[in-house]
């Protein structure tokens, strides 16, 4: 299993001046190999392979001023990846697709650069743990999580942001297998991801997408004032970074809350069954609409599915189709629009908040979909199917956590500090936008 690990620099002015200049040689080379592409496809008609690619970047050494000071292996990597992505887009045009050509790139769009296999390593220099980077520099890092004892550093790249940090991301193997799912998942939940607003589960936690309003004004202000900079002056250079720096904290206390979302539930649960946001997204959004709250969800979606496959809980993405006009305890469909908050069953009696209705539908389906049995969290006797908890549901009758309160804001703040705990709490577990 792969896994990626990711951890701030912190590089001294010249380690900075170092990393800037590996950087744009790195750029160069991509630049020209992508030239050399074009030039060879003009005239064989076909891309060059990889092979004889690569054997040129010895002759490029020998009048290229500066090309061997950067780590052999790095370069490899920068023509392997302009090649990999050059294939990948002909292969996009022989299936018909209209895909333009690779760019050359400016030195802004190249940020990156890749030591594979060899050429680096964590290091102590002076008490402080080091990145030693081959033909560049032992560059001090802040290892704010360990990487576990039995990972094999396959390779780190460290990328510049557009706010003037360095990162390094370390891709990183484990031996183990991931612990494989239990045969009988004892605690199940359902997830409703709302694609414009909340999620809501089948055990009554209602969560909202984060409350950035405060960063989002801020950002907005600092965007102000780069618009009455002049552009390219010193000023604007300056504000132009404080810019970055405010979609960076955006995206950090973004990340950082699906992060402990996702945590939440796989730590919690046997089994997660959530709608497949894929059918769903173009069931119910506008064509081509670019919503950051689904994108948000995807985001989630996609941290829970790779840690449920880490930690041996079953993942489940179920058909969304009629989640919410389908009623939970007895199956009949009723049309239901959107102001309609509640489900009440005509057929069976059946209440419930409609969110929470749509998540026992996707709960059920997604003990269907696996093919497991569903036992009542404690007693493993009463084990049954999607039936099973079709009857429970019955056996309610009452309203299941109908009257949640769903839209009290809770500041990013509160949220960050407390962190999944509090989702726990069912009187105040809900987060809105
Ligand atoms: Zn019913």
């Amino acid at each position: 299993m792969y896994y990626a690990y990711k951890y701030r620099l912190k590089p001294s002015g010249t380690h900075r001046e170092e990393l800037d200049r590996h950087r744009d040689i790195c750029r160069q080379l991509y630049n020209h190999t992508l030239y050399r592409l074009n030039e060879y496809q003009e005239n064989h008609g076909e891309l060059p392979s990889m092979t004889t690619l690569r054997s040129e970047l010895p002759d490029l050494k020998k009048w290229w001023d500066g090309l061997s000071d950067v780590y052999s292996k790095v370069l490899q990597t920068v023509v392997e990846r302009l090649f990999d992505n050059l294939k990948g887009l002909s292969k996009l045009k022989e299936n018909g697709y209209g895909v333009g050509h690779l760019k050359w790139k400016p030195p802004r769009e190249f940020r990156s650069f890749t030591y594979s296999q060899s050429g680096f390593k964590l290091d102590k220099k002076g008490g402080q743990t080091v990145l030693s980077l081959s033909k560049l520099a032992d560059i001090p890092i802040r290892l704010h999580r360990a990487i576990p004892d039995d990972a094999t550093l396959k390779q780190v790249t460290v990328k510049k942001e557009p706010t003037g940090e360095w990162f390094a991301t370390f891709g990183v193997e484990m031996d183990r297998e991931p612990p494989a799912p239990p045969e009988n998942p004892e605690k199940c939940v359902g997830i409703d991801v709302g694609i414009l607003k909340y999620a809501h589960d089948t055990d009554g936690t209602a969560v909202g997408s984060l409350d950035l309003s405060d960063e989002r004004e801020r950002l907005e202000r600092e965007q102000r004032k780069l618009s009455r900079k002049q552009h390219g002056s010193a000023n604007y250079e300056k504000q132009r970074r404080r810019v970055a720096e405010c979609h960076a904290n955006l995206k950090r206390k973004r990340r950082d809350f699906l992060h402990k979302l996702s945590n939440y539930y796989v730590r919690e649960y046997d089994l997660v069954a959530v709608e497949d946001l894929n059918v769903k997204g173009m069931m119910e959004s506008p064509p081509n609409s670019r919503n950051t709250a689904s994108a948000a969800w995807r985001t989630f979606l996609t941290l829970l599915e790779y840690k449920c496959d880490r930690e041996g809980t079953h993942f489940v993405a179920v058909n969304p189709r009629g989640t919410t006009k389908e009623c939970a305890a007895c199956g009949v469909s009723t049309e239901k629009p959107l102001w309609v908050r509640e489900h009440s069953c005509p057929a069976c009696g059946f209440e419930a908040d409609r969110d929470a209705n749509a998540a026992w539908n996707i709960l059920s389906r997604g003990l269907e979909d696996v093919g497991v049995g569903y036992s009542e969290s404690t007693s493993s006797e009463s084990q049954g199917d999607s039936d099973g908890l079709r009857k429970s549901l019955r056996d309610f009758r009452t309203p299941v956590e109908t009257a949640l309160p769903v839209d009290t804001p809770v500041s990013a703040k509160r949220v960050l500090e407390a962190g999944s705990p509090i989702l726990k709490d069912r009187t105040a577990s809900a987060v809105s936008e």
